[in-house]
């Protein structure tokens, strides 16, 4: 019989940790997980570089959908702040949201993470340095477990969960319909049921969530894009920061257009990525644990945020369409030396060859300038020299950008403090919600809803 007490569908952080913390408080409920991507054992990209060199369009993404979520293959860094990685607070309060990112950060020591170091800003002496050049670092404590240990964590988390909870893997849910006294799901031609049902699609989710909340009459706003490039350069360059923060969220407010600029995602000794989003090529960044698998590189992203007023809701449309244009220049990725940009002229393979920052991803070379809007290039432009007062080197002519990094955000779902809808037992949570944005976030959004399950 496909009946449960509760039914969690989607399997990235949001979903296991509410699964986790419930099977702890209330062993006795029946716990279903629906999840349309594989195991975490079976989740592998065939893009090789070699034989497969771009996306296939696999009928789901290994590096987006599975166990573990689009956060099976990252960086793993669980920042514990509410100052970015969402709005968690705005709805439980600071200190929960607080408490509960820490609870999750003992969970992943207890797993696995126990030799990962967590870095803090509590204190630094670059909050000064910051301040003196117009630039402001975010507090913010962040546990760096590496691609390698998150990998670790997730299948110890699984391993836990594999015999309390019924798992249905490359099962899409397809409706979610409301019955007397509970839900009932949509799967592939079948059904199962439940009393509570506890949505935690991620990013990739969020058209599908988009058009449940039409169908439940649930209300929605969207309406913000983040657009900007990746910046790769000499691991030298940045390592008196990033040896003692490890990552450091930095604002900068622009002087032409008093637009806030970011770093976001900073990757000590790492790698540049490729990154699939709705069938568009985007970049990422990652770094690992292990020594050997270091680079002489530190990459890191900067973002500008772009919000829309009505009548324009498709700000991910927006998002998407400037990928696409930076795909039919490139057939991807698209690599730029900084000195060619400020230039006004492409790289060639000749000059990015010639350069002294050896490029981590094979991207085309190109021009950016004929891809990102004005306002946001000018915005990426002055922020570098702005980071180059307290990182000399970094506006050198051979810094490598990449572009375009996006940051696509889910609608956000009307919720009330419980992250509840409109609907009573339906809780929508993690990335797919709107209200987080990050690893750590996702996670305590998880045991926050786990914990007022229990509790009924
Ligand atoms: C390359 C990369 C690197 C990142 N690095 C970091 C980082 O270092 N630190 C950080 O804080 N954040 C990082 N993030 C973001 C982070 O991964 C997300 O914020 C986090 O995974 C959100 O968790 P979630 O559970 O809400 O959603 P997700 O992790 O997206 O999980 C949602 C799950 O739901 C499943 N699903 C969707 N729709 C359905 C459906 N209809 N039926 C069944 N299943 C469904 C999906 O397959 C997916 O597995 C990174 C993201 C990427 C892509």
């Amino acid at each position: 019989m496909n009946r449960f007490d509760v039914i969690i569908i989607g399997a990235g952080p949001g979903g296991i940790y509410s699964a986790l913390e419930l099977t702890r408080l209330r062993p006795d409920l029946k716990v279903a997980v629906f999840e349309m991507g594989h195991p975490l054992d079976r989740r592998r990209c065939p893009i090789d570089g070699k034989k497969v060199k771009n996306c296939v369009k696999c009928p789901t993404c290994a590096i987006m959908n599975g166990f573990g979520g689009a956060g099976a293959f990252s960086d793993g860094k669980y920042n514990i702040t509410n100052d970015f990685g969402g709005t968690l607070y705005e709805y439980i309060g600071r200190d929960e949201a607080m408490d509960l990112m820490r609870y999750v950060d003992r969970i992943n020591v207890e797993n696995g993470g126990g030799q990962t170091a967590l870095y803090s800003t509590a204190g630094s002496r670059f909050k000064k340095l910051c301040m003196q050049n117009k630039l402001t670092l975010l507090e913010a404590s962040v546990r760096h477990l590496g691609t390698d240990i998150n990998y670790v964590v997730l299948g110890n988390l699984y391993d836990q969960l594999k015999d309390r909870v019924t798992f249905f893997f490359d099962t899409q849910v397809d409706a979610i319909e409301k019955l007397g006294g509970g839900y009932r799901v949509r799967f592939g031609g079948d059904s199962a049921d439940c009393e509570t049902c506890v949505v935690s699609v991620g990013r990739s989710g969020s058209k599908w969530m988009e058009k449940v909340c039409g169908e439940l009459g649930i209300g929605t706003k969207s309406n913000r894009v983040d657009l900007g490039v990746r910046v790769e350069l000499p691991a030298v360059i940045f390592s008196h920061i990033t040896d003692e923060l490890y990552e450091s969220k930095i604002v900068y407010r622009t002087e032409k257009y008093e637009d806030p600029v970011r770093t976001f995602c900073m990757n000590p000794r790492g790698i540049v990525v490729n990154e699939n989003t709705n069938g568009v090529v985007t970049v990422n960044g990652h770094s690992f644990e292990d020594e050997a698998r270091k680079t002489d590189n530190t990459n890191f992203a900067l973002l500008v945020s772009k919000h829309f007023s009505e009548p324009f809701r498709d700000s991910n449309g927006y998002g998407e369409s400037i990928v696409r244009l930076s795909n039919m220049l490139g057939g991807g990725a698209i690599v730029q030396r900084f000195g060619d940009l400020e230039r006004g002229r492409r790289s060639t393979p000749k000059r990015i060859s010639e350069g002294t920052v050896k490029p981590t991803l094979a991207a085309t070379p190109g021009d950016l300038s004929l891809v990102l809007p004005k306002r946001i290039l000018d915005g990426i432009i002055e922020m570098i020299y702005a980071l180059d007062k307290i990182a000399p080197g970094t506006a050198n002519d051979d810094t490598l950008l990449y572009g375009v990094e996006v940051k696509f955000y889910n609608m956000e779902v009307d919720l009330d403090e419980h992250l509840e809808t409109c609907h009573k037992g339906l809780y929508v949570i993690g990335d797919g919600s709107g209200v987080t944005h990050s690893l750590s976030h996702a996670s305590a959004s998880g045991v926050f809803v786990a914990r007022q399950i229990a509790e009924r």
